[in-house]
């Protein structure tokens, strides 16, 4: 207990302690957080689907019709018509051969790798992927290599230093902190090259990317050639749950091995419902994603105007890096104090250095309020102090294991990159 209590206290002293803030109501623009009206700038409720009137009626006839929860495993008895629907629009959407859902992304992603980077094999992993993709590392029994952010000669490197062994490339496609775009072009071309396949975790990219929000990898017109698409319901489809898109013996040994599959919960039917009204909202209404983009693009703007850079982002997520813990978390709170909230990312999400304000706009924003919102962050930021950050935080010393370091081996590559991990 005592542990407990020091460890607790290490994390305020250090500025990293975290508490839950309260939100009344549903996901929208604005919100009441904690009882006070402040506009929402950290959602992942990009397309504004989660309090969407059509979304919100289907998970409840979902309720009335299929019950609260699916009461067990899908290969129990918890597999019902409602997901199989889902899985089946999901797959045409993605034009992906099939698709298989899963409880979330942090399920998909950690039960995906471990069940296919196997015993002697080695994974790739981007150095800025999520921390479900790091767990999936972690539990696989395979080897990680972790690359430099977006760095195909690094990842190049590694696969040769291989030799044969690279099972399976994996990146996030937008990244969650950062807002920018793996090379997924390059890291195809790589996988063909040395015969791994690629996984990529489309989280922050479907329903925002690409065509009709087809997602990062459609946008480059890699469907093909991407083996395993990831992605969840929890952000742009408005509700909760996740999917592999993949080929049928893919999902077949998935649905055999994957141990969060077999060893979890079926989505309950109104959270089913509820992604399956949002993604025929996205498909009648592509303007949503627009919308979206530009919504980025005015943020981002109005945020270089005021002097802030927004980092390497491209997209809807717009991180304006403060520095330390401390001053991150002060920013928020200067922000919050003049009715914005973009919440503080701090380590061990962030590299230490690279506390951040992580704005996420939604295409339910004005243009109106991005750019007053951009105001009061910016004077946020600076008041601290904080310097014009630079764009490209890449750079930064990376602290943060990626990965778990593979055990030592006498001379090998792989000593080398567990001290980079
Ligand atoms: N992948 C990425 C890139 C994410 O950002 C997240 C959630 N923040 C996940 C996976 C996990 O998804 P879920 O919330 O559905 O567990």
């Amino acid at each position: 207990m005592d542990e407990i209590a020091a460890q607790l206290d290490e994390l305020r002293q250090r500025g990293l302690h975290r508490k839950l803030r309260l939100i009344s109501g549903p996901q929208g623009a604005r919100v009441l957080l904690d009882g006070k009206p402040v506009l929402l700038l950290c959602s992942n409720n990009y397309l504004g689907l989660a309090d969407h009137p059509r979304v919100r009626e289907a998970a409840a006839d979902a309720a009335m019709r299929w019950g609260a929860g699916a009461g067990a495993s899908r290969l129990v008895s918890g597999n019902m018509t409602i997901h199989r629907r889902l899985e089946e629009q999901l797959a045409e959407f993605k034009r992906s051969p099939t698709c298989l859902m899963f409880g979330s992304g942090y399920l998909a992603n950690t039960g995906t790798i471990a069940a296919l980077a196997r015993e002697g094999d080695v994974v790739f992993s981007d150095a800025l992927n999520h921390a479900s993709i790091v767990d999936g590392c972690r539990l696989a029994r395979a080897r990680t290599f972790v690359y430099e952010h977006c760095d195909p000669d690094h990842l190049e490197w590694g696969l040769r230093e291989a030799e044969g062994r690279g099972s399976l490339i994996v990146t996030d496609s937008v990244f969650s902190m950062d807002g920018d775009i793996a090379p997924l072009e390059e890291i195809v071309e790589l996988a063909e090259r040395y015969d791994a396949r690629v996984m990529v975790d489309e989280a922050h990219a479907t329903g925002c990317i690409g065509p009709g929000g087809a997602g990062a990898v459609a946008d480059a017109g890699l469907e093909d050639e991407v083996d395993i698409r990831v992605g969840t319901l929890g952000k742009a489809l408005g509700s909760y749950g996740a999917y592999v898109c993949c080929d049928d013996d893919v999902a077949e040994y998935l649905v055999n091995c994957a141990r969060t599959l077999i060893f979890s919960t079926a989505l309950p039917p109104p959270a089913v419902a509820g992604a399956l009204a949002a993604l025929e909202i996205l498909r009648e209404q592509p303007e949503r994603v627009d919308r979206l983009r530009r919504n980025g693009q005015v943020m981002r703007d109005a945020l270089d105007a005021h002097g802030v850079g927004a980092g390497p982002s491209e997209t809807h997520i717009v991180p304006v890096v403060v520095g330390g813990a401390p001053d991150a978390m002060a920013a928020c709170e200067r922000a919050l104090a003049r009715g914005v909230f973009a919440q503080a990312i701090r380590p061990p999400t962030v590299r230490e250095g690279t506390s951040r304000l992580r704005l996420a706009v939604m295409a339910s924003h004005t243009r109106s309020e991005l750019r007053s919102a951009a105001g009061v962050v910016a004077s946020a930021v600076l008041a601290g102090g904080a310097r014009r950050p630079e764009r490209e935080t890449r750079a930064e010393p990376e602290l943060e294991p990626a990965a778990a370091p593979p055990p030592p081996r006498a001379g090998g590559v792989y000593d080398q990159l567990a001290e980079a991990a």
